[in-house]
């Protein structure tokens, strides 16, 4: 029977019962121990989820390990290579209510999966009897080896989560069973894996109650100096877009979201920027999306909202966008109302790679919006990876190549990574199937700190032309020779950097976010 049918049937009986207690908890950031990490930022998949249910009659508890527990290191004893940065295992599971019925787990990050699965089965012991959900990227990714390698784990929900997890509430209200609520991983009653449907997408974010901020939640960021990409005093996250329409190869969005990309209307949007100045006088928004800007008339209708309400802030876009909508034109209104910093991603310099990753850009287009951005006088950064599967080293210099072009040219930061299959990618879906990629802890691990940890190799490179050392060298060298240039061709960045660092609660470059995250860490172990 359909799953509305089962709730009518049962409607008046569940009516009758409480809505369960509900506990949403975020583990700890896991980190290599040498890494440069400055990851702490807020869940706005809490405060989304947590508005959309509270809507619904529910009161979740959030429990945000990082949130809480800010610059807050311990050790992993059963992990000595990696370290945690937020609230110790007995702290969180102090903070869950006793009696809780039903316990929302983050599982974002594949890097961190270890630790997650540690607390989850920590969490079963304490609540034997409670419903334990997780949710999140990995968790879509690998719901099956999820759910064995958790047997402490109840139910998967996948992809886009607020509703999905609403209707598990509901279900476990009206004491029915999961099997037929669309989106979710589980175990059958003779305990094989089932998985109902395709991911449900949202069509109408209109529909979304905007995310909702625990009072003092965002107060403990902002004092602690941790933000998205770039750092103001009080920087708010902000989505405008779920979902992107392109099938990057080495990404997880495609099979996260699929390829629906839906954008929030423009007049909704600037009523909740409104509600965030009144009620926290805010200084910047970063936007969260996965790509903000793809279409020009969106973007134009946006900023001349924000210049016809008079809204004066700054704003970035630190998690990269694609240049197609980005002209001169549309540049010049992102400046005009506040935009001072723009991640561009065009992930290689090799033509031949582009083609082989199914980026769909052109780097004539890209550069050119990248220069556009620097007359203006945005701050910009661009994305490279190099060491991709099939690359050759004339792919890598091309890349090279390009990184130096653009930096000589004006780009503030160009940073290239080294590519390595991350699960729910189509990449790692082919080096799965042909054995290049085995499922283990010491797998999981090493997905964490890759390319902030640069005392050592990439243990996971899968290139087999270029080791893992010879791709290190290539990164290195890069990255010396792209800030070298940065500073010596635009020597008033040297003045720029050292203001920052110095002299203010802000940033110009995710570099400078880190050397001054370094500076305050290291002042308060002393
Ligand atoms: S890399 Fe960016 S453009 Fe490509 S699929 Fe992922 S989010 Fe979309």
């Amino acid at each position: 029977m359909p799953l509305q049918q089962d709730l009518a049937v049962a409607e008046t009986e569940a009516r009758a019962r409480p809505r369960p207690s509900v506990a949403l908890v975020r583990g700890p950031i896991v980190s290599r121990l040498r890494s440069v990490n400055n990851e702490a930022t807020p869940s706005i998949a809490f405060a989304y989820i947590s508005a959309y249910i509270a809507a619904r009659g529910y009161r979740p508890t959030v429990i945000d390990a990082i949130g809480e527990g800010l610059n807050r290191m311990w050790p992993l004893e059963r992990y000595p290579d990696y370290q945690c940065q937020g609230l110790t295992f007995d702290e969180i599971l102090a903070r869950i209510p006793a009696g809780t019925e039903v316990i929302g787990v983050a599982a974002m990050f594949s890097g961190e999966w270890p630790v997650t699965r540690d607390l989850i089965k920590l969490i079963r012991a304490r609540f034997p009897d409670a419903l334990i959900v997780a949710g999140g990227e990995h968790i879509t990714a690998l719901t099956e080896y999820s759910l064995k390698d958790c047997p402490e784990l109840d139910l998967c929900v996948r992809g886009e989560g607020e509703h999905t997890f609403f209707e598990v509430l509901e279900a476990h209200r009206a004491g029915i069973d999961f099997s037929a609520i669309a989106g979710i991983g589980h175990r059958d009653e003779a305990g094989a894996y089932r998985q109902n449907g395709a991911l449900p997408r949202m069509r109408d974010l209109a529909a979304l109650p905007w995310p909702h901020w625990p009072d003092g939640y965002m107060e403990k960021f902002w004092t602690a100096g941790k933000s998205y990409g770039v750092q103001s005093a009080r920087d708010m996250p902000i989505m405008a877009s779920r979902g992107c329409p392109y099938q990057c190869t080495f990404c997880s969005n495609p099979q996260m979201w699929t390829t629906r990309y839906v954008l929030r209307d423009v007049d909704d949007l600037v009523a909740e920027i409104e509600s965030h100045i009144k009620r926290y006088d805010i200084t910047s928004l970063q936007f969260y999306d996965l790509t903000a800007i793809t279409k020009k008339p969106w973007t134009v209708a946006f900023c001349t909202k924000l210049i016809e309400r008079g809204i004066k802030l700054r704003w970035s876009l630190p998690s990269g966008t694609r240049s197609e909508a980005l002209d001169e034109e549309v540049l010049g209104l992102l400046k005009q109302t506040g935009c001072d910093y723009l991640v561009y991603a065009p992930e290689s310099g090799s033509p031949d790679t582009l083609k082989k990753i199914k980026k769909r850009v052109s780097l004539a287009r890209l550069t050119e919006s990248v220069m556009a951005a620097k007359r203006l006088g945005i701050v910009v950064r661009t994305n490279l990876i190099i060491g991709f599967p099939h690359e050759t080293r004339r792919n890598v210099f091309e890349t090279i190549r390009y990184g130096l072009y653009l930096a000589i040219r004006g780009a503030d930061e160009v940073s290239i990574n080294i590519f390595s299959p991350y699960p729910g990618t189509e990449i790692f879906a082919e080096l799965q199937r042909t054995g290049g990629v085995r499922l283990s802890d010491d797998y999981f691990l090493a997905l964490t700190s890759l390319n902030s940890d640069f005392t050592s190799l990439n243990p996971l490179t899968v290139n087999p032309r270029m080791g893992a050392r010879e791709l290190a060298f290539y990164r290195i060298g890069f990255m010396l020779l792209n800030y070298a240039l940065g500073y010596l061709v635009y020597p008033a960045r040297i003045v720029r950097t050292a203001r920052y660092l110095f002299g203010s609660s802000t940033s110009a470059t995710v570099f400078e976010h880190r050397l001054k995250d370094m500076f305050r860490r290291g002042r308060q172990a002393t």
